[in-house]
């Protein structure tokens, strides 16, 4: 069989080892590496992904010392009692035929913890904790710390290790003078500053000897001000080159960044350039990292010489299996991530175990078993949405019959609106994915079918699922039944019935998603690489330190404000790592943001509200959208639940509030797996 993708497939020879193929799975902190109860199910998640095929595995970040924790008491290896646990992760990828390193992370000023110690004293604005300075002596026990965990790494039978040198951590901060004010051999010139680096990689490769990976990841991009130059960069790369490494990965954007590096709505492979550009400075493999969530975008970047191998780290938890099923040219079977962060990221920064969206077995690997029936049943589930898809997925791939209606011409539910929002397009991955899942797993597909309880009651079936969702909760003010009050539905499906002036009432996630729409129309950055550049000031000439300029926004295409009648800051409960990109990007669109209206009716003039002191105010505009929130759609519970039949309710027709695709498909993965 000729392979679709010749180049990510072939084996990379580094001099001592082999790597079957090009592609790596990027560091990325679940929460199972802080305590040692949760090592076998550490071990289980990366054997699974070993299995799948990929090339190399980083685990996510161990601390050197305790200085260096991300969180106090948090993943660390610099003690010979904490070898002996990372056994389980390294036997169980050895015995699927995988290779991993372990990731050596010290947070520096970005560590929230009141121990956390920088190169000079200047508090981060992404931790509460003031760093201290660390003393000259420091430094120098530092680098030892480093080397000494690179020691134990290799005793805990890693194939490596990878130095995080970039995304503002400890060592990014010696790197640049905006964090390192120091006047001993640590600060002051270049070469002073970058000495850290280079010296514990050249540390490290004494310590473990010739045949042991020493990836490090190298900050091509800072995106902050007064970050490092290009002529720096090279420098670096150049000098931790003749330090010993075996391989340079690309890191992109200190965590500080107002550019969004990863979000769903950065364009696939948008940072490529730079890994390319450093290619040609350095004869060791390098890596491109960021946004590359499909085999083709990791092809094309190997093809064209912009990397020696990718990084892929969500796309891993999406799907264990996304080397394999490359492999066997079945791309169309992978279940692509879709960059929304909400199982993964934003669990890391609210202290939860990670998991995925789109895969909730993720990081639940022997709680969340699919096990075979043996009592297969008949079932429907109504409603393709993201919970109906789900549940028939599950209930398929376990063996039992089942049928799942919808009563639209396709499957995906909401995602058919979610998917036009710029920079969710990558929504329409999901609903790919589950159009050939359901055919893997025998499902029986009935579309252009409204389920009546006749209908379901007469054809028999065992059980019933309904995954019905929700409809658009109505506005019930004078004036909401005019022509130019829309739903969300027909704004986002209709766009060329909205007019110039909008006024959006509703400022949770679909308001934000529509005022997106409205603003961005004809321009969409997440699928040009240029647009999203000079969008969010990403500088590609590198005539600006850190490679940030100021962005240049393209113009937005209508005028909006977007309302509420909460008085809290408006998109407040927008995700944790990507509230602050939209909140951005209507920003840049000069959206108007007004809260604590209370809305009193819609005319030819606009929308009339009054604010909290009373004031009557009249936003003049041409369309009034209407985000106001869900209700559960229950018609079909209420009509069957006396009828004899065991019926389940998952996703919106469960429970409209707080809903999101995470939820959904969660539900339908637990309840299938117990039927
Ligand atoms: P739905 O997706 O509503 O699916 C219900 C299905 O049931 C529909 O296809 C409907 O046709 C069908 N149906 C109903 N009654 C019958 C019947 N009697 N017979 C046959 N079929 C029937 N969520 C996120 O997590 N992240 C996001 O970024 C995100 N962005 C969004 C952006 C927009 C613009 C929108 C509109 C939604 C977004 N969501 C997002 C929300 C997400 O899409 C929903 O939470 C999710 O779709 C709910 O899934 P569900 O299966 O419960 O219901
Ligand atoms: P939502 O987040 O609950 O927001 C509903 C909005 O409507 C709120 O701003 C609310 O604010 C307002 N509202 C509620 N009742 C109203 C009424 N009677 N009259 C006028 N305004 C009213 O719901 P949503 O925006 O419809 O989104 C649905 C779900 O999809 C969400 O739960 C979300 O998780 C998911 N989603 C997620 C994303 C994402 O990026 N993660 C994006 C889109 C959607 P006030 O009460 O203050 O007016
Ligand atoms: Fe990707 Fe979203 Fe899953 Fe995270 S939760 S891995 S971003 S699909």
């Amino acid at each position: 069989m000729t392979s679709a993708y010749p180049n990510l497939l072939a084996p990379l020879d580094l001099g001592f080892t082999t790597l079957r193929n090009r592609t790596l799975m990027g560091s990325m902190h679940t929460g199972l590496e802080d305590k040692a109860k949760d090592f076998p199910k550490l071990a289980a998640y990366f054997a699974e992904r070993a299995k799948g095929g990929v090339g190399l595995m980083v685990t996510g970040g161990f601390a050197p010392n305790r200085e260096g924790w991300l969180s106090p008491f948090g993943s660390k290896l610099s003690s010979p009692r904490e070898v002996k646990k990372h056994l389980q992760v390294t036997d169980a990828v050895h015995a699927e035929g995988g290779k991993i390193c372990l990731q050596i992370l010290h947070a520096g000023r970005y560590g929230y913890s009141p121990l956390c110690v920088s190169a000079s004293n200047i508090k981060s604005p992404i931790s509460p904790f003031k760093p201290r300075a660390l003393s000259t002596k420091g430094v120098y026990r530092t680098i030892k710390d480093y080397i000494n965990c690179a020691a134990l790494a290799q005793k805990a039978g890693y194939d490596g290790v990878e130095v995080m040198g970039s995304e503002g951590y400890f060592i990014n901060q010696f790197l640049v003078t905006k964090t390192n004010k120091r006047t001993d051999e640590w600060g002051g010139s270049y070469d002073n500053r970058m000495r850290l680096p280079v010296e514990i990689v050249k540390g490290i490769r004494q310590a473990v000897g010739k045949n042991f990976i020493i990836i490090y990841r190298l900050s091509m991009l800072d995106l902050v001000e007064q970050g490092s130059s290009w002529d720096e960069v090279v420098q670096l790369g150049k000098a931790i080159e003749a330090a010993g490494a075996t391989i340079i990965n690309t890191g992109i954007g200190w965590h500080e960044a107002r550019v969004p590096t990863i979000a769903t709505s950065v364009p696939r492979g948008a940072f490529a350039w730079v890994t390319e550009k450093m290619r040609k400075e350095v004869s060791i493999p390098v890596i491109a990292t960021n946004r590359i969530n499909t085999p083709e975008t990791a092809e094309t970047i190997i093809a064209n010489k912009e990397a020696d191998m990718v990084s892929m780290a969500r796309p891993f938890l999406a799907d264990p299996d996304f080397v394999n099923k490359a492999a066997a040219n079945k791309a169309e079977s992978i279940n692509t991530c879709i960059g929304c962060n909400q199982a993964c990221l934003d669990h890391t920064f609210s202290m939860q175990r990670s998991t995925c969206l789109v895969n909730p077995r993720a990081c639940y690997e022997t709680e969340r078993i699919i096990v075979p029936t043996t009592a297969p049943k008949r079932v429907a589930v109504v409603g393709a949405g993201p919970a109906g898809l789900s549940a028939a997925c599950v209930l398929g791939e376990r063996g039992h019959d089942v049928a799942l209606f919808d009563k639209a011409a396709e499957i995906g539910g909401q995602f058919n609106i979610a998917k036009r929002i710029p920079g969710k397009e990558e929504f329409y991955e999901t609903i790919r994915y589950y159009n050939n899942k359901l055919v893997e797993c025998g499902v029986t597909l009935k579309l252009n079918t409204l389920a009546s309880v006749d209908s379901l009651i007469e054809a028999g079936y065992d059980e019933i699922v309904l995954s019905t969702g929700v409809v658009p909760r109505e506005l019930e003010i004078e004036g909401a039944e005019r022509p130019n009050v829309l739903g969300y539905t027909e704004a986002v499906m209709h766009p060329e019935r909205v007019g110039q002036r909008v006024a959006i009432i509703g400022a949770g996630g679909i308001g934000f998603d529509v005022a997106e729409l409205l603003v961005h129309e004809g321009v969409a950055s997440s699928l040009d690489i240029n647009q999203f550049n000079t969008d969010w000031g990403v500088d590609t000439s590198y005539s600006n330190r850190g490679a940030y300029t100021q962005p240049n926004p393209h113009p937005a295409a209508r005028q909006v404000t977007l309302l509420q009648r909460k008085t809290t800051k408006l998109g407040k409960g927008l995700g944790k790592t990507t509230g602050w990109i939209h909140r951005a990007a209507l920003m840049m669109k000069n959206v108007r943001m007004v809260g604590g209206a209370e809305y009193d009716k819609v005319d030819d003039l606009g929308l009339h509200y009054k604010l909290q002191n009373g004031e009557s105010k009249l936003i003049e505009c041409d369309t009034v959208v209407v985000c106001a929130g869900q209700k559960s759609n229950r018609t079909l519970f209420n009509d069957l639940k006396d009828k004899g039949v065991p019926i389940y309710l998952i996703g919106g027709s469960q429970l409209a509030g707080e809903l999101d695709a995470k939820r959904a498909i969660l539900e339908g993965f637990e309840l299938a797996a117990r039927i």
